[in-house]
């Protein structure tokens, strides 16, 4: 049978799938593969051949047991196997009265697949989730198993890695004290006011995500205002001059909110409130596909004025588009590598070949600007346009070819993408 990924734009080349669930089999596993046949495969919530392969598919789902989940006796981190998704993880966390700074806008995603790829949610002051990681045990390209620490040589290129230097087994991530949040939505601000204030609209509050559908292309949509219990100030009556949404909204106007997260301003636990959409609606497939392109927040304002200049060509092709923030961190394949970064997402129809046309449209007007693809989602730029964008990727292939020297790993999307 076909494997396909949760948006079923990727049917998978792959001529099996693999389950392994200790060590010794994943260590069997890939000691006996030949080049280029094995790909850790996550949750599939990408929407590119990222994780493809015409060998197989290694799944995480055999490192995903929420038993194994152990918070240390300092109850300031926890360690996980790799494969657990986000919304169970939290839920193990909660109990304990302690959480993740941050999430995706999906609590689905598996913690490796999110990791591996630079995945992110906002606020100002939040890091992609791959800055929670402290450690990462893998099996590499030779079969053995590595273990880095935060600190140690190395740990900054394995951590957003693509899974190019092996399998993630577990995970060391940092938490703290459970927190509550309240979510407000404000509809209707005023496009060229938002870019005049851009840093104090994207510091209102904890997280903090614009969405528009550029159907006025001078008007942004909608505001959403995730404030922290322990530390953020009351929602403002108003920002910019539009109100908060006296009813629940769902991001694009119009669609029926039933599925996301409480708003009105109404405090909960982070892990209801941080993603847009709640955990017990479990979307097994997709009819959308996404791109988006970390900015350095010194040029997001004009990046997001060069993406306004192609609304009439993006609009037709739109579901939604969302402006959030993402800090700076030191994690050599990540978006936000060396720079506060603004992520501008693309959510569009499941219209690939018209979407993947546009991309390049798009990226000669970002990339210039320093904008970094988001590695999960879908993008033009190949190896040669991406390595002005990041500085340590020497490294990182250097780093590759030591973990993975026969090219185990390796699979047509990492030799577009990063000539490996
Ligand atoms: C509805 C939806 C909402 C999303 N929301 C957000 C969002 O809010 N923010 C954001 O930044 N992104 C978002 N994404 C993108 C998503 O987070 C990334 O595509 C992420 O990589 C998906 O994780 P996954 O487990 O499905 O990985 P997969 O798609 O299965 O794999 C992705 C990559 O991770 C690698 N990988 C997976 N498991 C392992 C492992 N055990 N060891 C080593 N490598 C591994 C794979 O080889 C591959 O390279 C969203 C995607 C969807 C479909």
């Amino acid at each position: 049978m076909t494997e396909l990924n949760w948006a079923g734009n990727v049917a998978f080349g792959a001529a099996r799938v693999a389950t392994p669930a200790t060590l010794a089999e994943l260590r069997q596993l890939i000691t006996s593969a030949d080049p280029g046949s094995l790909r850790p495969l996550g949750t599939r919530h990408s929407f590119s051949r990222i994780a493809d392969t015409t060998g197989t598919l290694v799944s995480s789902a055999g490192f995903a047991d929420p038993a194994g989940v152990a918070i240390a006796s300092d109850r300031a981190s926890v360690s996980v196997p790799a494969g657990i998704r986000y919304g169970e993880l939290a839920r193990a966390l909660e109990a304990r009265g302690l959480a993740l700074a941050n999430l995706a806008s999906l609590p689905h995603i598996s913690v490796a697949g999110a990791i591996a790829t630079g995945t992110h949610g906002s606020g100002v002051r939040n890091g992609s989730l791959a800055t929670a990681v402290r450690a990462i045990e893998f099996v590499d390209g030779t079969g053995e198993p590595v273990t880095l620490r935060r600190g140690d040589t190395d740990f900054a290129g394995a951590v957003v890695a693509l899974g190019a230097l092996g399998f993630t087994t577990r995970l060391e991530l940092d938490v703290e004290p459970s927190f509550e949040v309240a979510q407000t939505v404000y509809r209707g601000l005023p496009l060229a006011a938002v870019l005049d204030r851009f840093d104090e609209v994207a510091a209102l509050g904890y997280s903090v995500s614009l969405f528009t559908t550029w159907t006025d292309p001078e008007v942004v949509d909608q505001l959403w205002l995730k404030r922290r219990g322990d530390r953020d100030a009351p929602a403002p009556e108003s920002v910019l001059g539009a109100l908060p949404s006296p009813v629940e909204s769902h991001p694009i106007a119009g669609v029926d909110p039933v599925h996301c997260t409480p708003q009105l301003d109404a405090p909960g636990a982070w892990l209801d409130r941080l993603p847009h959409f709640k955990l017990e609606f479990t979307p097994s497939n997709g009819a959308e596909l996404q791109s988006e392109y970390l900015v350095p927040r010194d040029t997001a304002v004009e990046a997001i004025r060069a993406v306004r200049v192609l609304a009439d060509d993006i609009r037709p092709l739109l579901q939604v588009t969302e402006i959030r923030e993402i800090a700076a961190d030191e994690l050599w394949l990540s978006g936000a590598f060396g720079t506060d970064a603004v992520g501008i997402h693309f959510t569009w129809l499941p219209e690939q070949d018209a979407v993947d046309a546009l991309l390049p449209r798009l990226e000669e007007r970002l990339l210039p600007l320093g904008a970094r693809p988001h590695w999960g989602k879908r993008f033009h730029a190949d190896a040669e346009a991406l390595v002005p964008l990041y500085p340590r990727l020497d490294d990182f292939r250097a780093l590759a070819r030591r973990h993975d020297p026969r090219g185990v790993f390796v699979n047509d999307f990492l030799r577009a993408k990063l000539a490996l």
